[in-house]
């Protein structure tokens, strides 16, 4: 049945054809490799995914047997010491990037800083460093910290207005740090043709994958990616605070010069000399002890990728994103909401978007009933939507739940108003 001619207004419909598109879904067994509480409709993997089934006992025995009975010895019996570049290579393999590009550690942030400097740093005589006036707050300050750090300019350039700009001003860029999906909107740039047009102009790219890796399919290595940064804990699901990751392209590893130089990136670490030698390779890229209990958690649950294809995870991402938006215009239709998310699915990331005036509440409304997404300011409903564990019909709950909610008004109810510290 195609949803056009489901009876545009009839919920019951809706409920049908999620069923039908969840019974031909082929990565349904995937859910089962995540542990969802009951009667809770997860829509905010893309905040914090959800909890892999694979996690508590590679934690248990983190614990137990490799901290607590091996103990200093397992840097080498557990191959703790091996850990930031072996799971580097397990998030390469979503992001398309060969072994021995990507460093696992330390906080997004802390990478964004990290690989900002040393794209710059690549570019000397150039003064400008673009990125989005609408990036992800903590990209816009490290942006500006590594500015003023390294006398640059920053300059806000939407997206959309990048290749004009590199056009124009090309010859001052060193770098243009951007995301391919908007975290609010979750609109999705074409990241081959931009990195085509920075490198037209001589400049960098800084990618910063938080939205995309594991979302979608993301080729670093054949679209000439220069370095990106991705997030742990999104929709790779390892686990809050997970540590994230910084990708270096091969070509960069001789000129890559780390702002950060611990000793865990030194050619010889444990000779203890007093000065730096930088290591070989990405592992220049690493810098001190990492949090090994969140990287072992990380590295469990990648485990939930083992034998999926990307190009399957988006197929159905796209069809959980496209039904939630065809089945809002039809049920929500005259109660305030609009779609912020592009219909065309080659602008779409994995999460839709709506916009209404009372977001916050209605977000609080529909967490007291078990489901589960977030807003963003000003106006913002967000809904993510993780392939491997989101169904057709958490999508249809969702959808259900904000028409009965915005046809009894109960979202207005004054506790729903009260703002908690993280929304
Ligand atoms: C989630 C997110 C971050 C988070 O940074 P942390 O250091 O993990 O807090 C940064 N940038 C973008 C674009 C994000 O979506």
């Amino acid at each position: 049945m195609d949803p056009h001619t489901a009876a545009p207004s009839d919920p019951a419909a809706w409920a049908r054809r999620a069923a039908d598109l969840d019974a031909a879904d082929p990565l349904a067994g995937l859910r089962s490799r995540f542990l969802l509480p009951d009667g809770v409709v997860y829509l905010d993997g893309n905040s914090l995914g959800a909890l892999p089934a694979a996690v508590p006992a590679a934690l248990e025995d983190a614990v137990h047997r490799q901290w607590g009975t091996d103990l200093i010895r397992s840097w080498n019996a557990n191959a703790w010491w091996d850990a930031p570049l072996r799971i580097g290579d397990t998030l390469g393999r979503l992001v398309g990037a060969d072994p021995g590009q990507v460093v696992c550690g330390d906080s997004t942030s802390v990478q964004i800083f990290n690989i900002l400097t040393a794209a710059a740093r690549l570019r000397p005589g150039r003064d400008l460093l673009l990125t989005d006036p609408d990036h992800f707050p903590t990209d816009q300050y490290l942006a500006a910290s590594v500015a003023r750090l390294l006398g640059l300019t920053v300059r806000g350039v939407p997206i959309a207005d990048l290749p004009a700009a590199l056009a124009a001003d090309g010859d001052r860029v060193a770098v243009a740090a951007y995301a391919p999906v908007d975290y609010r909107t979750g609109e999705l740039s074409d990241m081959a043709a931009l990195t085509a047009a920075v490198h037209a102009a001589g400049a960098v790219v800084c990618w910063d994958l938080c939205h995309a890796a594991g979302a979608i399919p993301v080729e670093l290595d054949a679209i000439g990616a220069d370095f990106a940064v991705g997030c742990g804990y999104k929709y790779l699901s390892g686990g809050p605070g997970a540590p994230a990751f910084a990708y270096v392209a091969a070509r960069h590893h001789d000129a890559f010069d780390h702002a950060v130089t611990g000793w865990h990136g030194h050619a010889d670490p444990f000779a203890m000399h007093g000065t730096y030698t930088p290591a070989s390779g990405i592992a220049r890229a690493r810098i001190g002890t990492p949090p090994m209990l969140s990287m072992l958690a990380l590295e469990a649950a990648l485990t939930a990728f083992d034998g999926v294809d990307m190009a399957d995870v988006r197929a159905k991402s796209l069809s959980l994103t496209g039904f939630f938006l065809d089945c809002a215009d039809a049920l929500l239709a005259g109660t305030g909401f609009t779609a912020a998310t592009p219909r065309e699915p080659a602008r779409r990331g994995s999460q839709a978007a709506l916009r209404h005036a009372d977001a916050y509440p209605l977000v609080q409304a529909l967490a007291d009933r078990g489901i589960i997404g977030d807003m963003r300011e000003p106006d913002i409903l967000r809904f993510g939507f993780n392939a491997l564990y989101v169904t057709h019909a958490d999508a249809f709950a969702a959808v259900a739940a904000l028409r009965e909610i915005t046809a009894d008004g109960s979202y207005t109810d004054a506790r729903y108003a009260v703002r908690a510290a993280v929304t």
